[in-house]
């Protein structure tokens, strides 16, 4: 890996080892203006010579794989056992059909895995890397992979590097190259040549692909791209990461594996019953391999994937990305949702609304995206203006298009776009003093600088940021044309300013400026104060109403800004988030760790809804604070550094926006239009997922356990088996499952954001529901004895008849079954309303008359009554089954009723 990427090579430019060049050399040869960039058709050009900025593909999993996966498991080898053991024993249909399901399942398996793969590349298609390039001489954000050599690239903090790229221009600059040199501690970079012998680790003027700029800005030409980065040179980087197994599919898997013990157990129990009662080998083999194919639950952990898939996708198309299958059970479970303000509860589309200057207050008219100052109006203010202005242009990363397209923070883009409706020459100012050093804006110092070069060789420094930073820093201010020094009472005034501003929910910068000899000058003293501005940022209409709902629902919200207390809480009130002007803010300073803490001040950090001037750092410790007590906290975050807080955090979220691509690394859920409340339908359709995936294990669960008591309840009794092998393993395989796909699609996300919170300790079934899987499971296997009873005893029909009858009741049964799936844990769970949201579900009601349909082909299929030896049952029997099939549900249904109604009393 000598030379300095293989395209450039191949381009014919010999440019090898190009960190010991000079950049301009490294333009020269990549044959581009470094201010200029590259032509549209030029880069088109490339593109099409070197091809996309991709890594080559990875190799997705071999479908081999997959296969030997589905047949490592547990319940699969039981079946293929089982099938062994029934052809060994003679009982070759049945042998034969469970090697059959054995296949089907694995095919169905197969299908499925590969279609929620196939979904979860869709959404990380979604997630796409951007660069900002600079073509024909103006910033463009383009897709990662359309960045070609020779285009010059805009970096700033929280960029992931997705290009090798010489810096021409670097600020600041520091690097995370963990992912390249496991070096931990974040390395600065320059743009000085250095020695050809220099390693890679050590090659400070050059960004690699797969690297995070934690800090500062810069500029640079890219030397390669695709798999000539260095990074693609390091193949075994390249292949991602499998996602295993959720933490839910393993405790499905593990659920499944463990009825197996239990079917074991009872074997053991039934077999020597069996024998003791004088039955014959054949009847009791027969009732053992019945057992057998009863308890396993066939797609368990498949269908739980699929509706985790599923949800994903939906999720995606609202614009709330997950990008960890694992997550979806933890959002549903979200009791605390931290978050911030600008841009998330606010719509982040400022408008200068006034700037206080020392001549005083001048409004900016319309509010809208143009305005005209007014007031002030004597020449001292209006100079006062131009210098207030002049800062602005001159300190921002922004720019505006000829076209009027904006890029860049939209604060900055808002004191371009006054400036020009000013008439400031916005391209001239800086034509006229450029930039030639830039003291990138920093959240802990909560100030940016600029440098420029006047005429006559002095250097002039703009500074923009909070106001108390500001003031602090400056030492001068200049009244009526009069530079003054800043004495404390002047001071005093302007913080009292800058309060009032933002009572009235105005975000405040103050400017200033000074001239220095040389560029190397620190930036932040001796300032000379010019004026603070106040900017207006609507609060999204739609959040007040999101925030009712998260009330509803049992899920705190809390407020974590940048910006000061004053802002913090007008914006609050703005949206609901608190009812009163004295709600308490607290400030990032008296958020320490946890442990520095007295048992009053966690307190008073817990029940705080707003917090002002907070670092990201800080946000740990309210993240831990909270944690401690319980809570399962989502917390959002933009920057590079709010990176820490979204890994701690339960729920990690990022703004998919707004946000750095270092953030949406981290982060567990992606808003793609960083809006608040596409947060709460993620947690709304986090508890829908999490509610249907257990409708389904019960309702599985509990039919599973209907057939093993009626085998054994009449093993035990020494009566004939209500149900052969065959019609469970037809129940099973064919019938079962339209109701457990209908129920996963049970929608109720209004009803369960009336409900608080799942616990987060709370498992998949909880001893509720393992009492409800227990009562439903006797209660349908009791209809089906009676129903076997009634034919033999009161209706004297033959064996098979009413065995035929007795199997049609547990098919009507199980199918009926599917409309008791209210969930019955009292926190989470479905309301007590009497109309449960499966009631509501047409899939359901569809599904039952499919598996009528598919019941009544077992006795007028003539193959199908041979197959599973049934008889045509006559009105009688019709009658018996379907009457039977339904008690169940009228006695679960008034169940559930009576134990609402005192679990409410
Ligand atoms: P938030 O986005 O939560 O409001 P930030 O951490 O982005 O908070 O900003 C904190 C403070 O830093 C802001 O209130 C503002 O005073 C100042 N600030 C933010 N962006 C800039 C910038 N581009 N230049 C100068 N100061 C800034
Ligand atoms: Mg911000």
């Amino acid at each position: 890996m000598a030379s300095g990427g293989t395209n450039a090579a191949e381009a014919g430019v010999v440019l090898s080892r190009v960190w010991s060049r000079e950049a301009d050399e490294v333009a020269r040869a990549l044959e581009v203006d470094p201010t200029l960039g590259l032509s549209g058709e030029e880069a088109a050009g490339r593109l099409e010579r070197y091809g996309p900025n991709q890594l080559r593909e990875i190799k997705g999993r071999s479908i081999w794989s997959i296969v030997v996966d589905q047949v490592d498991d547990l319940v699969i080898i039981f079946l293929i056992v089982t099938a062994v053991v029934s052809m060994a024993l003679g009982f070759w249909v049945e042998g034969v059909a469970v090697a059959i399901v054995v296949l089907i399942n694995g095919v169905l398996g197969l299908a499925m895995d590969l279609r929620a793969r196939r979904s979860m590349q869709a959404l990380r298609q979604l997630e796409e890397a951007w660069s900002t390039v600079v073509r024909e001489g103006r910033p463009l954000r383009v897709g990662a992979h359309e960045v070609v050599p020779g285009d010059v690239v805009l970096l700033d903090e929280g960029d992931v590097i997705t290009v090798d790229v010489r810096l021409v221009e670097a600020n600041r600059v520091q690097v995370d190259e963990a992912a390249l040199t496991g070096e931990s501690l974040p390395v600065e970079k320059g743009v000085e040549a250095l020695a050809a012998s220099t390693e890679l680790a050590e090659r400070s003027n050059m960004l690699f692909k797969g690297t995070t700029l934690t800090r500062g800005t810069g500029r640079g030409v890219v030397v390669a791209t695709g798999m000539a980065t260095e990074l693609g040179g390091i193949s075994a980087l390249v292949e991602g990461e499998e996602e295993g197994e959720t933490p839910l599919e393993h405790r499905l898997n593990r659920l499944a594996s463990r009825l197996i013990w239990v079917t074991l157990g009872l074997s053991a129990l039934v077999v020597p019953a069996g024998v003791a009662a004088g039955k014959t080998l054949e009847e009791v083999g027969m009732t053992a391999i019945a057992l057998a194919v009863a308890t396993v639950p066939e797609g368990l952990p498949v269908v739980a994937t699929l509706t985790l898939a599923r949800g994903m996708l939906r999720m995606a198309e609202k614009n709330a990305l997950m990008r960890r299958l694992a997550s979806v059970e933890t959002l549903g479970a979200t009791t605390l949702i931290c978050t911030d303000k600008t841009g998330t509860l606010t719509e982040n589309r400022m408008v200068v609304r006034c700037l206080v200057l020392p001549s005083g207050e001048v409004m900016v008219e319309g509010g809208g995206e143009v305005g005209r100052l007014v007031g002030g109006g004597d020449s001292g203010a209006e100079r006062e203006v131009g210098e207030a202005l002049e800062v602005g242009v001159l300190c921002t990363n922004a720019s505006i298009g000829r076209d009027g397209q904006a890029m860049g923070d939209p604060m900055e883009v808002a004191l371009l776009r006054l400036a020009r409706q000013q008439g400031v020459d916005v391209d001239g100012e800086l034509e006229r003093m450029p930039e030639v050093r830039e003291e990138a804006f920093d959240s802990e110092v909560k100030m940016m600088a600029t440098y420029h070069r006047l005429e006559e060789g002095r250097v002039r420094v703009a500074v923009k940021g909070a106001p108390e930073e500001v003031l602090g820093a400056s030492t001068r201010w200049r009244c009526q044309g009069k530079e003054q020094a800043f004495d404390e009472e002047e001071r005093g005034r302007w913080h009292r300013e800058n309060e009032a501003m933002a009572r009235r929910g105005l975000r405040v910068l103050a400017l200033a400026s000074r001239e220095v000899e040389d560029a190397q000058a620190a930036p932040y003293e001796e300032l000379t104060f010019v004026g603070l501005v106040g900017f207006y940022d609507p609060p999204r209409e739609e959040v007040r109403e999101a925030i009712r709902e998260c009330a509803q629902a049992g899920v705190r919200v809390v407020m974590i800004t940048g910006d000061q207390a004053a802002t913090a809480r007008s914006i609050a009130l703005q949206i609901g988030l608190v009812a009163s002007d004295e709600a308490e803010v607290i400030v990032g300073k008296e958020l320490r760790a946890p442990e520095e803490l007295s048992r009053e001040e966690r307190g008073r950090v817990r029940a705080a809804s707003m917090f002002a001037r907070v670092s990201p750092e800080q946000k740990l410790n309210i993240i831990a604070l909270h944690q401690e007590a319980g809570e399962v906290v989502a917390m959002t975050g933009d920057g590079v550094n709010d990176s820490p807080a979204l890994a701690r955090a339960d729920i990690g979220v990022a703004m998919g926006q707004r946000g750095t691509q270092a953030a949406r690394e981290t982060a567990d859920l992606v808003l793609r239009d960083d809006r608040f409340n596409t947060i709460v339908y993620g947690i709304e359709e986090g508890r829908v997922i999490f509610t249907n995936i257990r409708r389904f294990v019960v309702f599985l669960l509990s039919i599973n356990w209907a057939s093993i008591v009626v085998i054994v309840a009449a093993s035990l009794a020494g009566a004939p088996l209500p149900v052969t092998a065959m019609q469970i393993l037809y129940l099973n395989v064919v019938t079962d499952v339209f109701p457990s796909l209908a129920l996963v699609a049970t929608g109720g996300a209004s009803e369960l954001m009336r409900r608080p919170p799942r616990s987060p300790k709370e498992s998949i079934l909880t001893g509720h529901h393992w009492g409800a899987i227990g009562v439903y499971g006797v209660v349908i296997s009791a209809a089906v004895l009676v129903s076997l009873a009634v034919s033999l005893q009161v209706l004297g029909f033959a064996l098979e008849r009413a065995v035929t009858v007795s199997f049609l009741t547990l098919g009507f049964g199980k199918a009926f079954h599917a409309l008791n799936m209210r969930d019955v844990s009292p926190r989470g769970g479905d309301s007590d309303a009497w109309v449960s949201p499966v009631m509501r579900n047409g899939w359901v009601w569809g599904a039952i008359v499919w598996c009528a349909v598919l019941l009544a082909m077992t006795v007028y299929v003539p193959w199908l009554r041979g197959l599973l030896e049934t008889v045509r049952p006559g009105v009688e029997g019709w009658a018996l089954a379907v009457g039977l099939g339904v008690v169940p549900l009228v006695v679960i249904q008034a169940g559930q009723r009576v134990v609402l109604g005192l679990r409410r009393a």
